[in-house]
C-alpha cells in the first residue's frame, strides 16, 4: 500500500520535517530545525527517555553497555577472519541514542579524513568546510580558539582523573620517541596526552543533553518516544510521510517538506530496505516494491576492530581494585559528589595515543586507548588482581562488510557483517600496532609499574602468535559507519547535501553516511553532520519556500 492510496490519507497530523531518530546527529536535527517556532517538527524515538541514572554519571558507560532496558542488543554474524565467532554490538536505543551509553570520548578524526571525503567528489566536506561546525557544535571549557568553539550545546572538558599510572604510559610513549599531545583536536593528533571527554560538570552530555532538552520546552517540537519507525511513505519517487508502531498501534504522519533518517549506521539502511530503497534483489527476496534500487544501501559497513594488552600492576591502586573494594567504592562516590573527581568521573579511557605505524604515512593510523584498569570482556568484571590495559585501534580499516535485513518485519534485527580483518592490511596495522605498545610497556617509564604482560604474554613473538590473540580476543570499538555513503557511483546513497540518490524529500544525516570512518571515535563527527545537514536543509526549504517562512537556526 502505498501513501495516497487511502481516502484518509488527507487528514494526518502533518509535519515540515520528519526526523527518524534521537540520537548524536537526531537530536542535533530536532534542535537546530525547530528553532524556528513556525516549523514543525515531529522527532521519532523507538527508544524511552534517558531516566537511567547510570546514563548520566560517567563511569555508568561501563554498567549500560549491554543493559538491554536502553540498547537495541544486536550481534553480528559469524565473523569468518575471528574464528567464527559473533560478537556483540551494543547501540543506544534512548533518547541520546548512543551518545547517551557511549564512553564519551571526545575526538574528531585527522583533518586528512574530511580531505579524503572532499576528493572523493563530497564538496563541502573538507576539513576547512566541517570545522565550523565542529566550532558551532562544542562548548570547550579550556575556550576558544582557532580550532574550538565555546558557546556550543556539547561541552567538552578535561578529565578529572589523575593516576600515576597515566603520567607513566604518556612518559613511556615519550620515551619510545612519541611527543606529547594536549590537544589531540587541534594543530596535530599525533603523540600522546590526556583524553578530552563530553562531559558538563559532573554529568555526561549527550545530545539528549546538550541539544535536545533545551528544545522541548518548544511548542512546535513533538517528541515521540517508544515509536518505532516502520517504514517511509512514498508518492512516486517522494517521500511523504512515515509510518511507525506506538504502544501497539501504528500511526501514520505526513512530512510537508521532508523526512529525515537518523537512525544510525545499523538502522537508517535497515529503513531504507524495509521502505523498498536498496539493492532491489534483496528487496524483492522479502516481498518489498522497489521504490529505488540503490545496491549500496547496507553496504560499505566499517567499524575500528581493536585488541588490548593487559599487565599486571606493581605499587599502584588500579580500577579494578576499586571495582572490588566497598570502602574504595565509597570513597570514589564521594570523590565524586564531593570534588566532582575520580574513578566515576572516567569514561571508557582517560589517556590516549596516536602514532604511524610505518615510514611514509602522512598521519597516524593506530589509535591507542589506555586505562589503569583492566576487565576480562567489555561489560564483565574487571580482573581479579591489580593491571592496567592498552587498546590498539588500527584508524582506518581496509575491510568492509554489509547489513542486510532479515526480515520484511521492522521489529527483527537486520544481519550485520562488518568482515573484520578481512583485508590483510588491517592484520598488518592491528599486529603492528600491539607490538608499539608492548614496546611502551617495556619502556623505563612504564617497567617501574608493571612486571608481567597478562594478555596475550610474552611468549607470543610472531604473526602467527599475535593473530591468535587477535582472534580470540579483538572487539568492536563501536564504532559503526558508512552503510549509506555519502558520494558519487554506485554504491553512493546519498549525495553531497546528504539526499538519497533519485528520491526526493529525504535525506539521511548520522553516522550511516561518513564515505570512511574517521581516523577516531565517531561521536563528535557524527553530531557535525547533523550540524551540517541540519543547515543546508533549512537553506533548501527557505529556497523552496518564497515567504522565507524557514528561518537560518
Ligand atoms: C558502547 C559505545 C561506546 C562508544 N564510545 C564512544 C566514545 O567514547 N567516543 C565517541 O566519539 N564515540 C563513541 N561511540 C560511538 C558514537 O557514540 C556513535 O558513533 C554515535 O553515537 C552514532 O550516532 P548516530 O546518530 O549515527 O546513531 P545513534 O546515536 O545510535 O542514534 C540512532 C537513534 O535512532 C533510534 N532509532 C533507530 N532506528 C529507529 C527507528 N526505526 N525508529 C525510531 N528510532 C530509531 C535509536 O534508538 C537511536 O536513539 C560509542 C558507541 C557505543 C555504542
Amino acid at each position: 500500500m502505498r501513501f495516497g492510496e487511502e481516502a484518509d490519507m488527507e487528514t494526518l497530523e502533518e509535519f515540515d520535517f520528519v526526523i527518524v531518530g534521537a540520537g548524536s546527529a537526531g537530536c542535533v536535527l530536532a534542535n537546530r530545525l525547530s528553532a524556528d517556532p513556525a516549523t514543525r517538527v515531529l522527532l521519532l524515538e523507538a527508544g524511552g527517555e534517558d531516566k537511567n541514572l547510570w546514563i548520566h554519571i560517567p563511569a555508568g558507560f561501563y554498567r549500560n553497555i549491554f543493559n538491554p532496558a536502553i540498547g537495541w542488543g544486536f550481534e553480528t554474524e559469524p565473523l569468518p577472519a575471528l574464528g567464527g565467532r559473533r560478537m556483540p554490538w551494543p547501540r543506544g536505543k534512548v533518547l541520546g541514542g548512543s551518545s547517551a551509553i557511549n564512553g564519551l570520548i571526545y575526538i574528531r578524526g585527522q583533518p586528512q579524513d574530511f580531505d579524503m571525503w572532499a576528493q572523493l567528489g563530497n564538496s563541502g566536506w573538507s576539513y576547512d568546510d566541517v570545522l565550523p561546525y565542529f566550532r558551532r557544535a562544542e562548548n570547550q571549557e579550556r575556550g576558544e580558539d582557532e580550532y574550538h568553539g565555546a558557546g556550543g550545546p556539547l561541552c567538552v572538558s578535561d578529565l578529572r582523573a589523575r593516576h600515576e599510572l597515566h603520567d607513566a604510559f604518556i612518559a613511556g610513549a615519550i620515551e619510545d620517541g612519541y611527543p606529547f599531545n594536549g590537544d589531540f583536536n587541534g594543530a596535530a593528533q599525533e603523540g600522546a596526552g590526556p583524553l578530552q571527554v563530553t562531559v558538563r560538570g559532573m554529568r555526561r552530555c549527550s545530545t539528549a543533553v546538550g541539544y535536545l532538552r533545551p528544545a522541548m520546552k518548544r511548542p512546535n517540537l513533538k517528541v515521540e518516544t517508544r515509536a518505532l519507525a516502520h517504514r517511509v511513505l512514498f508518492d512516486g519517487k517522494r517521500a511523504v510521510g512515515l509510518e511507525y508502531r506506538k504502544d501497539g498501534a501504528s500511526h501514520r504522519v505526513r512530512a510537508r517538506a521532508e523526512v529525515l533518517l537518523a537512525g544510525g549506521a545499523i538502522n537508517s539502511p535497515q529503513l531504507l530496505q524495509l521502505s523498498g530503497v536498496g539493492p532491489a534483489a534483496l528487496l524483492k527476496s522479502f516481498g518489498i516494491a522497489v521504490v529505488a534500487d540503490l545496491p549500496g544501501v547496507g553496504e560499505n559497513l566499517q567499524d575500528h576492530v581493536n585488541t588490548r594488552l593487559v599487565y599486571r600492576a606493581r605499587h599502584a591502586n588500579t580500577l579494578n581494585e576499586v571495582s572490588r573494594s566497598l570502602w574504595r567504592k565509597a570513597w570514589a562516590g564521594l570523590s565524586y559528589m564531593f570534588a566532582r573527581r575520580g574513578a566515576l568521573m572516567m569514561g571508557a579511557a582517560p589517556i590516549g595515543l596516536f602514532v604511524r605505524t610505518r615510514e611514509g604515512l602522512e598521519s597516524p593510523d593506530v589509535q591507542y586507548q589506555f586505562l589503569a584498569g583492566s576487565f576480562v570482556k567489555p561489560g564483565e568484571a574487571m580482573h581479579d588482581f591489580p593491571a592496567c590495559q592498552a587498546t590498539c585501534i588500527p584508524c582506518r580499516p581496509q575491510s568492509r562488510g554489509w547489513i542486510k535485513i532479515h526480515s520484511p518485519d521492522p521489529a527483527v534485527p537486520p544481519a550485520i557483517q562488518p568482515n573484520y580483518l578481512a583485508a590483510e592490511e588491517d592484520k598488518r596495522t592491528l599486529i603492528a600496532g600491539l607490538r608499539i605498545a608492548r614496546r611502551i610497556f617495556n619502556t623505563r617509564a612504564m617497567q617501574e609499574y608493571v612486571s608481567e604482560e597478562v594478555l596475550p604474554g610474552a611468549a607470543a613473538e610472531s604473526d602467527e602468535d599475535w593473530l591468535d590473540h587477535i582472534k580470540k580476543n579483538a572487539g568492536t570499538t563501536y564504532h559503526p559507519t558508512s552503510t549509506c555513503m555519502m558520494g558519487r557511483g554506485e554504491k553512493a546513497v546519498v549525495d553531497s547535501a546528504l539526499r538519497v540518490r533519485g528520491l526526493l524529500g529525504i535525506r539521511v544525516a548520522d553516522a550511516s553516511i561518513m564515505p570512511a570512518v574517521v581516523s577516531g571515535n565517531t561521536n563528535a563527527a557524527t553530531i557535525m553532520i547533523g550540524e551540517k545537514g541540519a543547515e543546508m536543509i533549512l537553506a533548501a526549504a527557505r529556497a523552496a519556500t518564497p515567504a522565507a517562512r524557514f528561518k537560518t537556526a
